[in-house]
C-alpha cells in the first residue's frame, strides 16, 4: 500500500463545517463560496488541527465525538469571530466591484 493512499482527515474542518451550518444562516454574512472559504481558513488557522486516519464511513461518528469532547466554547467563539470579520470585509465584493 502506497503511503500517499493513506487518507488523513483534519476532523476540525468537519467540526467547523457543522458549526457554520448552525451560525452562518441569519448571521447577515455573505454565503458565497469565496466568503465561506475565507471563514473556514480564518477559523482553521486559529484552531489546533485534529488529524485522524479514517475511512469515510467512520468519519461522521468521529465528528460527533470530537464535538462533544472539544472545548466547544472555543470553537464557537473562533467560528463566530471569523464570520464577523468576513461579514465586515467580504473579499468577493472587491472581486466583483472592481477587478483588481
Ligand atoms: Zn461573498
Amino acid at each position: 500500500m502506497a503511503v500517499s493512499s493513506i487518507e488523513l482527515v483534519n476532523i476540525m474542518e468537519k467540526v467547523i463545517d457543522a458549526k457554520l451550518e448552525v451560525y452562518l444562516p441569519g448571521s447577515g454574512c455573505c454565503e458565497c463560496p469565496v466568503c465561506i472559504g475565507d471563514i473556514k481558513c480564518l477559523a482553521l488557522n486559529k484552531l489546533p488541527p485534529k488529524y485522524v486516519n479514517t475511512h469515510q464511513g467512520e468519519l461522521f461518528s468521529r465528528v460527533d465525538q470530537v464535538m462533544l469532547r472539544q472545548n466547544s466554547v472555543d470553537v464557537d467563539f473562533v467560528v463566530l469571530n471569523a464570520i464577523e470579520r468576513i461579514k465586515d470585509k467580504p473579499r468577493c465584493k472587491d472581486v466583483n466591484d472592481d477587478k483588481k
